[in-house]
């Protein structure tokens, strides 16, 4: 199976393929831990998941690297404000995002790796700059790259940059979109902040040449694949091409990568708008961390994603679907044998849905024709034409679908407890849904329980108790359903 995906650098749709044949090496931006994560950076963390995950199952390996941004303007800033040290002040968040990335099922890339613990490597990279002349050091002790040193530059983002000034200099990790300039690879220590002392003078390290040191350490000075948010374009990834390229002279990254940005309601994403949410809020106001995933990753990651809380619902519901019918197919009897028709649906599903995703990681065609599947598995195990060969070929081609997924399993339950209790901790459990609140502290065990004395009392004709346990798990968000296989129960 080949992976047809746009690539921002040739402009085109190009095979990624592992350029050594067995394994392909990728890195991608991680976080700056700075504050907690929102959906618009969970977005691309998922996308990014979708595209390892394809590549596993289809037989790729992967080597993902990540870096974890622990020094940076905004650290120091809110560090500062905080009274703390940036070790202390970013740890919290780092922890956070590790929290969130399990909460939200996005697997764990091979390496990741902390800015701060590899500083020699940067200095060693602006160390060979200098001495080609594409770094030059300023008044204050800060070095910068010089953009005229290395004439491919806005070869990744398309800019004309002919009205670019020689000599104009920027200091700050991000800047204004649309103005090259030549950009801070060191900063000279200023009181107060962290800094490093190195061979080219105390200070720390700038953004970009963070990334271009890390992923050559862990990579190799060319690699498959870079990816990233579509804001990183420019200047962020554009310079780490022109600092590792003007060391090494090869191809640093053959393919990009850029996911696009999410638009919450049709707006922009701002805090002032009050449409600005991370992970926490949502879990808090008692949505599933399945079906965030599910609405992140079900519009495909080159499509403007417009996030609403009806598409969560409609997530939910969908995933609902899903886990109701597995546990159909796995709790019933089934006569030996198979269905024709049936046999033919689940190979079409499956061929459907790995066409769908080599084709750019296309998520929404891919899910399509699995929910098809159920409809008409659905219908055949009503009609009694589901047979025991159908129930094995559906569930492979579910497992296939749910390794790239991943919503089958019901782990909501944890996450949301946790969640739960970081608002404790951080005294924002007045912002948690009433319901969320009513379900905490019920355990499966409780309720197994609660379901098998309902049974009991209904068998002894016991029929007020039996009602009120069901009342009483209703209220907390459990829902009985009797049907001719059993008791069955689940959380709302
Ligand atoms: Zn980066």
């Amino acid at each position: 199976m080949t992976l047809r995906l746009f690539n921002t650098l040739s402009g085109e749709m190009d095979l990624l393929t592992p350029a050594d044949g067995e394994m392909l090496r990728m890195y991608a931006c991680g976080p700056t831990v700075y504050d907690f994560g929102h959906i618009g950076n969970f977005r691309t963390f998922l996308q990014v998941d979708v595209l390892r995950r394809f590549l596993k199952l289809t037989g790729t390996k992967v080597r993902h690297v990540m870096n974890i941004t622990d020094v940076d303007d905004k650290i120091i800033r809110n560090a500062t404000a905080a009274g703390m040290p940036i070790g202390d002040y970013s740890a919290g968040f780092e922890q956070a995002f590790f929290e969130d990335l399990e909460a939200l099922r996005v697997e764990r890339p091979e390496v990741m790796a902390r800015a701060t613990e590899h500083i020699p490597r940067m200095v060693a990279l602006i160390q060979k700059l200098a001495e080609s002349g594409a770094a030059y050091q300023a008044e204050d002790g800060s070095w910068y790259f010089r953009l005229a040193a290395f004439p491919e530059y806005g070869k990744l983002s398309k800019k004309d940059l002919s009205g670019m000034e020689d000599g104009a200099r920027v200091d700050v990790d991000e800047y204004e979109k649309d103005s090259a300039r030549d950009f801070a690879l060191w900063k000279a220590a200023k009181p107060g902040e962290t800094s490093w002392d190195t061979a080219i003078g105390r200070g720390r390290p700038g953004w970009h040449i963070e990334c271009s040191a890390m992923a050559m350490e862990y990579l190799g000075e060319s690699f498959d694949l870079h990816a990233g948010g579509e804001d990183l374009i420019f200047p962020h990834h554009e310079n780490e091409i022109a600092q590792s390229e003007s060391v090494t002279h090869k191809t640093f990254a053959r393919h990009w990568m850029h996911v696009r940005f999410l638009l919450v309601d049709g707006r922009k994403m701002s805090k002032s708008e009050g449409n600005f949410y991370t992970l926490r809020d949502l879990l808090l106001k008692g949505y599933k961390a399945s079906a965030i995933r599910l609405a992140l990753i079900s519009v495909p990651y080159r499509h403007q994603f417009n996030f609403t809380f009806d598409g969560l619902v409609e997530a939910t519901a969908a995933i609902e679907r899903l886990r109701t019918f597995v546990q159909r197919l796995k709790a019933g009897a089934f006569a030996a044998g198979e269905n024709p028709a049936l046999q033919e649906a689940a190979t079409k599903a499956k061929t459907e849905y790995i066409a769908a995703l080599a084709n750019d990681l296309n998520t929404a065609e891919a899910r399509a024709p699995i929910f098809d599947l159920v409809r008409a598995a659905n219908t055949a195990l009503d009609q009694g034409q589901l047979l025991a060969g159908d129930r094995d070929a559906i569930l492979a081609v579910l497992a296939s679908f749910d390794a790239v997924f991943d919503v089958l399993t019901d782990l909501d339950a944890d996450a949301t407890g946790r969640a739960l209790e970081w608002a404790e901790k951080a005294g924002r459990l007045g912002e948690a849904a009433p319901e969320l609140m009513a379900r905490q502290g019920l355990t499966d065990e409780t309720i197994d329980a609660l379901v098998a004395e309902r049974t009991t009392a209904k068998k002894q004709r016991n029929f007020a108790r039996a009602d009120q346990i069901r009342n009483e798990l209703a209220e907390k968000g459990v829902v009985i359903e009797d049907s001719k296989d059993g008791v069955r129960w689940k959380r709302k």
